[in-house]
């Protein structure tokens, strides 16, 4: 299987070319043939009917002509007004039988009156019995018989119809021929100018398929494409999460190693020395974070991020992360309190431990793009579900720039922004979480006056 497997990737090139070519002529000869065959179909009802109509001519005329048979002169005239009345009909002639030939008795057309003709047809036809007929077309007569005599006048253009009918007298005795040609002139034309354009139809429609098709065979190519950059895409969250995965542990080694060195287990450490190793722990501490929010994002993506979600209570879970984040906003010389709701709020549907990393991310967010204030956590039960506010006096952010939050990688990008580090992947990452546990995430801001992010989280089902 895998042998195959390996075969098709080796010459899929050349398959696809012959797919290709196969495509391209396959479907314009179905389509010919499709329309040659509707073509062949529609000449062949449209001649049957010819017959018919032919049939019922002659059945029609021998009536007619029968109590006549005896009166040339009244024939003569009967058979000129029948030729006038039906102008599809090319000559029609009543014959009598003289010696080996028949000898015309009356006709359409006068100058033939007299003229004996020995025309093979008649024959077959005089053997016919009363009332039936023999009827055939011009290129049937042209393939049968070796040599004949094939029409009665060799000038006789185009493709005709031929009906020969034997007629008998009162007493039943045969005594003429009925003979009708009828051209299939007007029948042809139309069917010729019908399939005129049905094969410039055709001819249109094979050029569009080849054009359709080969734009599709490189379509193929298309998709080939994109499978490899689906491949390289793969490649790099499997190289986002390796990388992250050995980040972690020499930067933990560094941060812990500086740390002892900072509360002197190596020795006694100077001023400046103290100055440095605090640096050290800056960058490693950011260093930490991105690689964190880089795995994040590798489990995201892989879809291994766990949620396990629980019926908590989250009052608990919001006092320990604004306590966690007292001391960073302290340092900014920033208010950071969390203002409970006067009831005892219901028991959250969530997973805990994201929701912390939701509330530290926001929180912390909050404090690093606030200059002077305050950050306020509140919380308020709204349609059945729990709003939890994050409201700050910071920079703000403007109409424009909030079109891109909550992208992969999105940063704002001004004057205050540049000197405040960040990795553009917390609210991106955020807002995963929350919508994975059912809830939803929005921000409202005023640029220069503050930022208020709302997190909405399904309350518990108790079943009370
Ligand atoms: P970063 O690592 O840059 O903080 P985030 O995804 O958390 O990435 O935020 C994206 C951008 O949104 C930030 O670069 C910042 O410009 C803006 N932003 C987020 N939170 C706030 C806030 N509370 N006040 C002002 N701007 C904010």
């Amino acid at each position: 299987m895998s042998k195959l497997k390996e075969l098709l990737a080796e010459k899929r090139e050349s398959l696809q070319l012959i797919y290709g070519i196969l495509l391209i002529v396959l479907i314009p000869v179905l389509i010919t043939y499709n329309t040659i065959f509707i073509i062949s179909t529609y000449n062949d009802s449209i001649d049957t009917d010819l017959q018919l109509k032919m049939r019922l001519i002659g059945r029609t005329m021998y009536a007619d002509l029968q109590e006549d048979l005896s009166d040339q002169a009244k024939i003569q005239t009967k058979v000129e007004s029948i030729a006038s009345r039906n102008n599809e009909l090319e000559n029609v002639s009543v014959l009598v039988p003289q010696d080996d030939g028949y000898k015309i008795a009356a006709s359409s057309d006068k100058d033939e009156i007299g003229k004996k003709v020995t025309f093979y047809f008649y024959h077959i036809a005089w053997d016919k019995k009363d009332n039936d007929c023999l009827i055939t077309d011009s290129l049937q007569m042209a393939t049968t018989e070796e040599g004949q005599e094939l029409a009665l006048n060799p000038e006789v253009k185009g493709r005709f119809w031929m009906l020969a009918m034997p007629m008998q007298d009162a007493n039943g005795t045969k005594q003429a021929l009925l003979s009708i040609r009828m051209s299939s002139a007007v029948v042809d034309d139309l069917t010729r100018e019908s399939r005129n354009k049905s094969l410039g139809i055709l001819f249109a429609t094979v050029i569009i398929t080849i054009f359709f098709l080969s734009i599709t065979v490189r379509l193929w190519d298309y998709v080939v494409l994109y499978k490899k950059i689906k491949e390289v895409d793969q490649m790099k969250d499997e190289f986002i999460s390796i990388a992250s995965h050995e980040l972690r542990t020499p930067l933990t080694s560094i941060k812990g190693y500086t740390s002892l060195i900072l509360e002197g287990d190596y020795g006694q450490i100077t001023e400046k020395m103290e100055e440095g190793l605090d640096r050290i722990m800056t960058s490693t501490s950011r260093l930490e974070s991105l690689v964190e929010d880089l795995l994040n994002v590798s489990r995201l993506e892989q879809g291994r991020l766990s949620i396990e979600k629980k019926n908590i209570e989250i009052e608990p879970i919001i006092e320990e992360i604004v306590q966690q984040l007292s001391v960073t906003a302290e340092n900014k010389k920033l208010g950071l309190t969390y203002e409970k709701s006067a009831q005892k709020l219901p028991l959250v549907s969530a997973d805990p431990d994201r929701v912390k990393q939701v509330l530290v991310n926001l929180i912390g967010n909050a404090i690093k793009y606030t200059e002077t204030g305050s950050v306020t956590v509140t919380n308020e039960i709204q349609s059945g579900k729990l709003r939890i506010k994050i409201t700050d006096t910071g920079i703000g952010i403007s109409p424009e720039a909030q079109k891109g939050l909550f992208q992969k990688f999105y940063r704002v990008k001004n004057e205050k922004t540049e000197s405040i580090q960040g990795t553009g992947l917390g609210l991106w990452i955020t807002k995963q979480i929350v919508e994975m546990m059912g809830g939803d995430i929005f921000l409202e801001s005023i640029e220069g006056k503050g930022t208020q992010v709302t997190v909405v989280l399904p309350l518990a089902i108790t079943g009370k």
